[in-house]
């Protein structure tokens, strides 16, 4: 039963309580199985594991990631896939932030490790979780080699006016205080479809890409290379999103410090996890904010019209930088499924050139798909997006080299 799945790469995706993982193969993007583990470090935890056509939840304590990892190994075996001898090519880890340090796909050392925690001050949620499933990996599959793909990676090269922020430069500097951009993974796959879909050589092709997922992030790329992305220095700014601001007058966090008298951590509390969808609707979900909206309410309106309108202005902000735009590339769950969302934010762009067709962009389908009209002088496109697999090629990439 594993022979099939040789060279597959087992990609992890570790937050702080949770642990997303896939088996996919790198080159026919067959999944043989994922899952998640949840709860991990706390009381109640559980697993969800779909492989061959069956999905099991099981209720487990789950101490840590090594234990999550270990249950989950146990659980691939059930399936008949031992993952110690599979021959997996690698395991593919997500990791969110590589701050100046890493722009390619890394093979994991003890060096590697250490950087990534040295820099996790950057990333204080995320990056000590990813580590804990590095760790873990390399605990239980010690013959599998680990490789970390970073989220910030594709954004390395953003131009010094678009990565700088306008503030003492010799405080930003001694703290690394600048724009690493994020999603990257997801920016640089859906990006690489376009040229393929407009049958135009990737260096010539001027596109802006908005991935509209929980998190959301909008990014100008001309000729392969990103000009400009809506997240900085951390996942917080830019768009709005189903629990985040995304941008806010830095003035108001320190009214909210000052005069309000939050701390550090209940502020962080505001804006990342109780703002957004859900701070101005009570919902972060956009399935949810979208039923709401149909049945009158007012503050789920406002909430939608919010996030419209910071997405118009990202959308001719990106116009403006690129000069000439070929395409705009819809990606992530609301993105590839909020037909409302793709139409209410490119309205009235008809003297931009930007025209979407009613029919083509009510179309369902897991498929890429153009959803502008053929006189559009913008092509405008649903790409779904694949983080995991991508993860698993960049990983399959390093360890062939
Ligand atoms: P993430 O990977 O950031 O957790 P996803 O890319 O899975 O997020 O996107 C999740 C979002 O997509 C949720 O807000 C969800 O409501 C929304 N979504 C999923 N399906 C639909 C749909 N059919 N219509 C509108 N929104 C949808």
């Amino acid at each position: 039963m594993s022979d099939g799945i040789a060279g597959s790469v087992l990609v992890f995706n570790a937050g702080s309580s949770s642990l997303k993982y896939q088996l996919v193969h790198p080159e026919s993007g067959e999944v043989t199985a994922e899952g998640i583990a949840e709860r991990i470090g706390d009381h109640g935890g559980s697993i969800t594991h779909s492989q061959g056509g069956l999905e099991v939840t099981e209720q487990i304590e789950l101490p840590d990631h090594t234990a999550a990892i270990r249950r989950v190994m146990e659980l691939f075996a059930d399936g008949g896939i031992d993952l110690a001898a599979a021959g997996l090519s690698a395991v593919g880890h997500r990791v969110v932030h590589g701050g100046r340090s890493f722009f390619r796909p890394t093979l994991i050392t003890t060096e590697v490790i250490s950087e990534i925690d040295r820099i996790s001050t950057l990333a204080p949620l995320h990056n000590p979780a990813n580590l804990t499933g590095i760790q873990a990996a390399r605990e239980l599959l010690p013959d599998v080699p680990s490789v970390a793909v970073f989220d910030t990676a594709f954004f390395h090269s953003l131009p010094e006016a678009a990565a700088t922020y306008a503030i003492d430069r010799g405080v930003a500097k001694l703290h690394a205080i600048r724009r690493y951009g994020f999603h990257g993974t997801s920016h640089e796959y859906v990006s690489g479809k376009v040229p393929g879909l407009l049958g135009k050589p990737a260096g010539e092709v001027n596109q802006i890409v908005l991935h509209l997922g929980n998190g959301a992030s909008a990014s100008a790329i001309a000729g392969g290379a990103p000009i400009d992305t809506s997240m900085g220095m951390t996942p917080l700014e830019g768009l709005v999103m189903g629990t985040r601001s995304g941008d806010i007058d830095p003035g108001a966090v320190l009214h909210l410090h000052r005069v309000v008298k939050l701390g550090a951590d209940q502020i962080d509390t505001l804006l990342n996890k109780n703002s957004g969808l859900k701070g101005l609707c009570g919902d972060n979900d956009f399935r949810s904010v979208t039923e709401k909206l149909a049945a009158g309410d007012a503050s789920a309106k406002l909430a939608y019209d919010v996030y419209i309108h910071r997405l118009r202005r990202y959308i001719g902000a990106y116009m403006i930088e690129l000069g000439r735009v070929d395409a705009i590339t819809f990606t992530a769950g609301v993105g590839e499924n909020a037909t409302t969302v793709r139409a209410d934010s490119l309205a009235g762009l008809e003297n931009y050139g930007i025209v979407i067709d009613p029919d083509r962009n009510a179309v369902r389908s897991r498929q890429p798909r153009k959803i502008s009209t053929d006189d559009s002088t913008v092509a405008v496109f649903v790409v779904p997006t694949n983080e995991e697999l991508a993860i698993a090629q960049q990983a399959a990439e390093v360890v062939a080299a």
